[in-house]
């Protein structure tokens, strides 16, 4: 199985670039904050999972993990996936190890993408007029993330980079471009 774990900042292009692998490898494509926006608006669940992604604050371990675990399991013979926005937490990452093993397999290897943090503050600005996202919209939230990212998320890459499985991409440059790194990153797996 072949198991990606697309990893980056908040506007680093995991979404886009999540869906040319997936077409690609034929994959499938979980990303944690779509499953959350997904949810029932009504549903208490979606209700608890707004309340702290729109204020760019994480949602709390136990919850992302169940969500992320009960997703895999719908899809119980892909030949591969691709985990984007999941793990954001050192625990997360030894949730999914956790999961993963007990199912016979392994995450192959976390592809990086690399983007300063003055190209994404301009980009979730830029897709804030099309996403109508409330974590988008607001300078002061869009900091949130990121500094959320640096201080709770980026030691994930560390998680991985001893076991080998860290390949940083350079995530600036045309979306094309950005793709074809990442085709060959992954070919060379
Ligand atoms: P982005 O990468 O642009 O910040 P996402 O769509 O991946 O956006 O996530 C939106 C929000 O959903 C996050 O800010 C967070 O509140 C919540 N979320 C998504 N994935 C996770 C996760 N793995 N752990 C905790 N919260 C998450």
């Amino acid at each position: 199985m072949l198991n990606i774990v697309l990893f980056g900042p908040p506007g680093a292009g995991k979404g886009t670039q999540s869906e040319r692998l997936k077409d690609k490898y034929g994959l499938i494509h979980i990303s944690t904050g779509d499953v959350f926006r997904a949810l029932d608006p009504e549903s208490d669940l979606a209700k608890l999972a707004k309340s702290y992604s729109d204020k760019g604050n994480l949602v709390p371990d136990e919850i992302t993990i169940k969500i992320l675990e009960s997703e895999v399991s719908k899809f119980p013979d892909a030949k591969g996936v691709i985990y984007d926005g999941f793990p954001r937490t050192t625990a997360q990452a030894e949730a999914l190890d956790a999961f993963l093993a007990i199912k016979g397999t392994s995450v192959t290897a976390m592809l990086s993408l690399v983007v300063s943090e003055e190209e994404l503050k301009a980009r979730l600005i830029a897709r804030a007029e099309v996403s109508g996202r409330k974590d988008d919209a607001d300078p002061a939230i869009i900091q949130n993330r990121i500094e959320t990212y640096k201080k709770t998320t980026a030691p994930v890459a560390g998680f991985y980079k001893v076991q080998g499985k860290l390949s940083e991409i350079d995530g600036v440059g045309s979306i094309q471009d950005i793709t074809e790194r990442l085709f060959s990153a992954v070919d060379s797996l």
